[in-house]
């Protein structure tokens, strides 16, 4: 009867080696499958020269690579590129490298479509199938950082969480890639360079504070009123503002660290002075920093990115009140790859 192989990349370092060790065979052949796993992305078994066929024989009656795979590459006027991304099971989520003078960032996905809804992003109409794997997290880093090595002979310098997904809707996983990310023994990228992106789930900030973490937080906030949020992001009237700033004030209180949050302004929803308003009073408790993104139309057309007059009055303001403020103009916009517009499309 045949036995279901397991997805080695599943396994800690300590199971490796305690799968060898069971196996009659030397507890460090686990370190170097750790190590091709990892550090050296193998796709195969095969490749791992420095076992001997007989162990990589083993492996492969156990274990699978589940890797992901770039099915289609798509680059934009402004250099920006957009893969598609398939996993072992097919289903397909979406990552972007955008470069700019002097950073190579990676916008990555954490769940194969999602489950909340927010009226102004693509990717709310496609449900939510699944959460991604760790490796399967680390492997779009991975594809991005050798896209990045190719086309702009650099390596990858930043990495947000603004893909595909909430990503503190799959928490553990996302965490587990960053640890691989992050650890000497994988990217070895420093977690000031990661952002993770949040819509705003209070519960699982106060865990992130709980935690630990070393990585940067952002809240995608785009209104600090709550009847005109919860117009815009649904699950706002059960996860209310009162809930996520207070969530914010003990993640300030025990990270110390600054809050980013992303911002766009549209036409008739948050544009007038009383929203900018209430977003310097929602802010103020901590040294924040707000992003201004131009919006990308997705079909329907019903959102608009505001005036550049509203957007001054977003500036002026915020500036006035010592919040720091930058405006984001989108990229990658002619390949469906600008912030709210990955969905599957190609
Ligand atoms: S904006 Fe983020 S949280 Fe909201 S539906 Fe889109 S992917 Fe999900």
């Amino acid at each position: 009867m045949e036995t279901k192989k397991k997805d080695i990349r599943a396994l800690t370092k300590e199971q490796l080696r305690g799968f060898f060790t069971d196996q009659g065979d030397k507890a460090f052949r686990g370190n170097q499958v750790y190590e091709w796993l990892w550090q050296k992305s193998a796709h195969s078994f095969d490749v791992m020269t420095n076992l001997s066929k007989d162990t990589r024989k083993l492996l492969e009656e156990f274990f699978v690579i589940n890797h992901i795979r770039v099915d289609q590459m798509q680059r934009s006027k402004d250099g920006t590129i957009k893969n598609a991304v398939r996993l072992h099971d097919g289903l397909v989520v979406e990552s972007v490298l955008i470069p700019t003078a002097n950073r190579t960032t990676a916008c990555v996905s954490s769940q194969v479509g999602c489950s909340l809804d927010c009226k102004f992003c693509a990717t709310a109409r496609l449900k939510r199938m699944r959460n991604l794997n760790p490796d399967e997290i680390y492997d779009q880093v991975v594809a991005i950082d050798n896209e990045s090595r190719l086309y702009f002979d650099r390596p990858l310098s930043n990495i947000v969480f603004m893909g595909m997904g909430e990503p503190l809707m799959n928490y553990n996983n996302v965490l587990k890639a960053i640890d691989k990310i992050t650890s000497p023994t994988g990217l070895g990228m420093s977690p000031r360079r990661i952002t993770v992106s949040t819509s705003g789930v209070p519960k699982m900030i106060k865990k992130m504070a709980d935690d630990g973490v070393r990585f940067n937080l952002a809240v995608s906030l785009h209104s600090a009123i709550d009847e005109i949020r919860t117009s815009i992001m649904p699950f706002n009237a059960t996860f209310t503002l009162t809930d996520l700033r207070e969530s914010l004030q003990y993640w300030y209180a025990r990270t110390k660290s600054r809050i980013t949050y992303e911002y766009v302004v549209w036409e008739g929803i948050n544009d007038t002075q009383k929203d900018v308003d209430a977003l310097v009073d929602f802010c103020k408790f901590a040294p924040s920093k707000v992003n201004l993104i131009e919006y990308n139309p997705i079909d329907d057309g019903k959102f608009r990115q505001a005036s550049n007059a509203a957007l001054e009055r977003y500036v002026d303001t915020l500036e006035q009140n010592g919040i720091v403020v930058t405006v984001r103009r989108s990229r990658g916009k002619d390949i469906d790859a600008a912030c709210g517009q990955l969905a599957n499309k190609r």
